[in-house]
């Protein structure tokens, strides 16, 4: 098994321990629950209770499903039509719960947060839409420069010299290939402005889990895909990234990926 298959797998895992937790914590909430009102005989709270109790085991349903569909569609790469309401919901509710209790328990935060962006990106890229280019911008961390590197690329990332000690002058080369924007930012609130100055229609963002993860929170209607840097001197120090991986996915946003969709079946392989 390959090291990201090993990720892949763990992620899995960390999930479905979390989502069985959190289902297993309604199921008992209900059999509480049951347990009053089957206790209380002429109780005039009785009809509202097994009201309470059906709505809940409506959620319960749906919690399981929606804990299905993430798994199915994080192992397939495949976003169905017919599960995109649970999909939405995942990232509305369920995985947020997930990862806040994996914060408070501090373990496998990471692992839960993959999930979210793997996620998040098939959604995003699974919206029918025309994207122009000049319309996509791509947002890499300032970690990502060289340390001693003294360009001034957060102003102006024109500003690379390419000189090949870090990945930006690639992607650099690769934007400007396909005519899309890049810039580097020192932070969210940098990149929140940016964003809002330069108004693209789709954001390729190169971050950490934790950060992605906060962008894609922040940006609201903007569809955001997240690619996960790579961190061989650790966090915020001469970051990395897979240039292939983000060549593809930048093929993909502007043009490859929406010719091969059909109704029922939209295969993300490209753009995961
Ligand atoms: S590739 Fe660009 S940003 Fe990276 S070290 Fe060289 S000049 Fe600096």
């Amino acid at each position: 098994m390959s090291a990201g298959e090993n990720k892949l797998g763990r992620s899995l895992r960390g999930f479905n321990r979390y989502g069985s937790f959190f289902i297993a914590f309604v199921l008992l909430i209900e059999l509480v629950l049951s347990y009053f009102y089957f206790m209380s005989y002429d109780h005039p709270y009785k009809r509202l209770l097994l009201n309470l109790i059906l709505l809940i085991l409506f959620f319960e349903i749906f919690l399981t499903v929606t804990m299905a569909s993430i798994s199915y569609t994080y192992r397939s790469n495949q976003v169905r039509s017919g599960i995109l309401l649970f999909l939405q919901f995942g990232l509305k509710f369920m995985l947020p719960v997930c990862i806040a209790a994996a914060e408070l328990l501090n373990s496998d935060v990471d692992d839960i947060r993959r999930i979210y962006i793997r996620i998040n990106n098939a959604l995003a890229a699974a919206v029918k839409r025309e994207i122009r280019p000049e319309q996509v911008l791509v947002l890499l961390p300032h970690c990502m420069q060289n340390k001693d590197c003294g360009s001034k690329i957060t102003e102006d990332i024109g500003r690379c010299a390419q000189c090949g000690r870090c990945r930006i002058g690639e992607v650099r080369e690769l934007t400007r290939a396909v005519g899309a924007r890049a810039a580097v930012v020192g932070g969210g609130t940098a990149a929140r402005s940016l964003v809002r100055e330069m108004r693209p229609d789709l954001i390729l963002a190169v971050a950490c889990e934790r950060e992605l993860l906060s962008g894609i929170a922040d940006v609201g209607a903007i569809p955001v895909i997240g690619i996960i840097n790579e961190r061989p001197n650790g966090y915020c120090c001469n970051t990395s990234l897979d240039v292939k991986q983000f060549a593809e996915k930048l093929g993909c946003v502007i043009g490859a990926c929406h010719s091969e969709r059909s109704e029922e079946s939209q295969t993300m392989r490209e753009c995961e």
